[in-house]
């Protein structure tokens, strides 16, 4: 985790840290899944609100960083659209570019 902490040591991105992963319990979690009907997607994290975030065990330090960088986005991000379905999909692109953003200043690809 502390290798994690260190991608975040920038004054753009503290509230990462600041805002949201201080207020948070985070979990290593192996072989996380989203079900949707009769198909199952392979999940890098998952944000549960107050209950904290899980991350997939398996992640790299970058790989972490990103997907908690990305969970975090969750918190403070938006969708718009008519329907909940609308709102959530507008919502996870939001997050996924600010997410690539963060991954480009770094580096990771
Ligand atoms: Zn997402």
């Amino acid at each position: 985790m502390e290798g994690v902490k260190a991608l975040f040591c920038d004054t753009d991105y503290s509230w990462v840290i600041c805002e949201c992963l201080s207020k948070k319990l985070v979990y290593s979690a192996d072989n996380l899944r989203a079900e949707q009907g009769d198909k199952s997607f392979p999940l890098n994290g998952v944000n549960q609100g107050d209950k904290g975030i899980s991350v997939n065990s398996a992640r790299t330090d970058a790989e972490a960083g990103s997907t908690l960088m990305h969970e975090c986005l969750h918190d403070r991000t938006e969708g718009e659209g008519d329907t909940p379905s609308d709102k959530y999909i507008d919502e996870e692109a939001k997050v996924r570019v600010a997410e690539e953003r963060w991954r480009i200043k770094w580096g990771y690809q």
